[in-house]
């Protein structure tokens, strides 16, 4: 469970979903989120992060140092 609620900023609907997730340097949890009525892209960022299942982070690069994050389905 990595959903949060965030309003769309052009219609004000609370049904919005997650279309992708970058964490940055800084720690900062940046979300791309489309919103499921008027279809508006947006993004949101999050910060301290929230605690995420182990098995949907996935290691990328080639030493290892970069983390994806793959959302349970
Ligand atoms: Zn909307």
């Amino acid at each position: 469970m990595n959903q949060t609620y965030a309003a769309c900023p052009n219609c004000a609907q609370l049904r919005t979903r997650v279309v992708c997730t970058k964490r940055d340097d800084s720690g900062v949890v940046i979300r791309r989120r489309c919103c499921f009525i008027c279809e508006h892209r947006w993004y949101t960022m999050q910060y301290p992060e929230v605690a995420i299942n182990k098995s949907e982070v996935k290691w990328v690069g080639r030493n290892g140092c970069k983390a994806e994050f793959v959302p349970l389905t």
